[in-house]
């Protein structure tokens, strides 16, 4: 029996959530020059963005096709072959102009990119980093004494610029609001393993505190 999206209860973590909005964090014209975002090694990259259902609707009403997300509820999209043979597309990726199809409601996941939100190496929090494989990054630190760029990466932290530091704290108050957090706790996927080419810019106790508090009520034993 075929079963029309929408058309049955949901479990409570299930339910529908908005689609929420971060602070672009690059500028635009270097988005558009860059050879790195939306492009992919393989077709099972670990890197593929995440879609909550809320951002699949979207994205399939923008005319992405529905085989792209095997599960509604949210889930990585399927990327397609580069017609050049260079790797692997996102379907919403056009390779001519180098634009987002669906840029207007693109998802969280791509929104949020250089910023990464993961676990620490340690798994005991949720932080918020910088990928350095965005070459912004990089731009960032270029025309730095060495002693500078040295203390730029030093201890595994990033001390930014206070332009992008404060591109950082705005992120960072956007994922802590109670919206997001919602967001984030009905969908994990978008909270990434360690990643150790992932430059770490601060702590996020609150989503770290909602994600654990989560976790221990479904390990404990329902009455
Ligand atoms: S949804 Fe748009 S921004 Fe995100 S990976 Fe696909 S083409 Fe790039």
């Amino acid at each position: 029996m075929m079963v029309l999206m929408g058309t049955m209860p949901k479990p409570q973590h299930l339910r529908e959530l908005p689609l929420v909005s971060v602070p672009q964090g690059i500028p635009t014209q270097v988005c558009l020059t860059c050879k790195v975002c939306c492009r992919f090694p393989e077709i099972d990259s670990f890197l593929r963005p995440y879609f909550t259902e809320a951002e699949i609707r979207a994205a399939i009403a923008h005319g992405i096709p529905e085989a792209a997300f095997p599960r509604h509820e949210g889930c990585q999209i399927e990327v397609v072959p580069h017609p050049a043979g260079e790797g692997y597309l996102c379907p919403a990726f056009d390779p001519v102009t180098s634009r987002c199809r669906i840029y207007e409601v693109r998802p969280f996941d791509c929104q949020l990119y250089p910023f990464v939100i993961m676990w620490d190496s340690a798994q005991k929090m949720v932080v918020l980093g910088w990928d350095t494989k965005c070459p912004y990054l990089m731009a960032q630190t270029q025309g730095r004494s060495q002693t500078d760029s040295s203390r730029h990466l030093a201890n595994g932290h990033l001390l930014l610029s206070p332009e992008c530091q404060t591109i950082a704290e705005a992120v960072a108050t956007r994922i802590e609001a109670a919206a997001m957090l919602d967001v984030l706790a009905a969908h994990p996927a978008l909270i990434t393993r360690y990643q150790d080419d992932v430059v770490v810019l601060r702590a996020l106790g609150e989503l770290t505190e909602r994600v654990r508090r989560k976790q221990r009520a479904q390990s404990s034993p329902s009455c």
